[in-house]
């Protein structure tokens, strides 16, 4: 990577894992929203506000402002509300978010009651012990009346678990699990707080640097990207760019890979903007930032979001690969650096 500021590598890491261990499931994201403004709070050149569907907009004053600029990134993730409190003192949950249950199957999570309070419990199968219910713990299909939580609290009925002030409603949190071993990170909800801990380092690296972005540059941070209409609203009506940064698909038949930032140029919502996803590759090459181009089958983006609401911009799609997206998760710190890069590149370019 040639002729850009360095990446803070320290910094990203730690804003990551500050935001990853910070439950956001998609409606209940505003814990996220805040860590991510309270991060950004020391770069006093970026004028901060949130919008009144509660994302995260910086305005980041540029050389010139007659081309305004944008970059989003989702800080909500999947999760879960309480569906149902059962008679056995079990929850019965609703998805948010499109994911397997068997993805989630065995995790720790925690409930957030009205009264503020947090309990713990694991989400399992209704029929879990195998000494019990034998090969029907292999074979129960994974459907939302076969999964349960099970609190760690003494209830065995609806009205001991309601007593502990949980209801129908509450959101529900799967645990990420965070490790970093050998450059490679694994945790839930890389997707996509990866890619918002890059914006953050690219503003660091660039602030550091006492560079500013050619054009004035806002910053997007969405909190309802997982249920398709985070972008939709609060992209400021003058930027006549987007660049979407949000994580690539890996996989049988996939270029994107963890080593790699990615292109996506199409994915099921079609192709992104041509002219300014020849920009991006143009400008990796001539940084010699390590990137792929890719399609993404089965994915959709906030890009596509703020498009469908009549947004009037160019998008285009740029993240680090991710190993096992919507499940338990895996990139590694080279795909990170050269995200951050490349939004860096961006941001400075002509
Ligand atoms: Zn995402």
């Amino acid at each position: 990577m040639t002729g850009l500021p360095p990446t803070p590598t320290d910094y990203l890491i730690s804003v990551l894992v500050d935001l990853l261990n910070t439950p956001s499931p998609t409606g209940f994201a505003q814990r996220a929203i805040d860590l991510t403004q309270a991060a950004l709070q020391p770069f006093t050149g970026l004028k901060l506000s949130q919008t009144r569907k509660g994302a995260l907009v910086a305005e980041w004053p540029g050389v010139r402002s007659d081309a305004p600029r944008a970059l989003t990134a989702h800080v909500d993730t999947l999760g879960a509300m309480v569906k149902e409190v059962k008679t056995n003192g079990r929850l019965r949950l609703s998805k948010i978010g499109g994911y397997a249950w068997n993805t989630v199957e065995g995790e720790g999570c925690s409930v957030f009651t009205r009264g503020g309070e947090t309990q713990r419990g694991a989400l399992l199968l209704t029929k879990a012990s195998v000494h019990v219910f034998g090969k029907q713990v292999r074979e129960l299909g994974r459907e939302d009346e076969n999964m349960e939580v099970r609190l760690d609290a003494r209830t065995t009925s609806a009205e001991e678990t309601r007593a502990l002030g949980i209801q129908v409603g509450d959101f529900v949190a799967f645990d990420p699990r965070v490790e970093i071993n050998n450059g490679f990170v694994r945790s839930r909800h890389l997707d996509d707080k990866a890619c918002v801990a890059c914006l953050l380092a690219a503003v660091k690296a660039l602030c550091d640097a006492g560079l500013q972005p050619a054009q004035k540059t806002y910053l997007h941070i969405s909190n309802y990207e997982e249920v398709g209409h985070g972008a939709a609203a609060g992209i400021p009506a003058e930027a006549t760019e987007l660049v979407v940064v949000d994580m690539a698909a890996v996989g049988e038949g996939q270029t994107s890979d963890e080593f790699h930032a990615s292109l996506c140029v199409k994915d099921s919502g079609g192709p992104y903007h041509h002219g300014l996803s020849q920009r991006l590759r143009d400008l990796a090459e001539a940084h010699a930032i390590p990137y792929r181009v890719d399609i993404y089958p089965e994915y959709g983006s906030d890009g596509e979001a703020f498009w469908r609401a009549g947004g009037d911009v160019a998008v285009a799609l740029i993240g680090p690969g991710v190993d096992a997206s919507h499940n338990y998760e895996r990139t590694h710190l080279e795909a990170l650096l050269a995200t951050v890069q490349w939004i860096v590149a961006y941001v400075v370019g002509e």
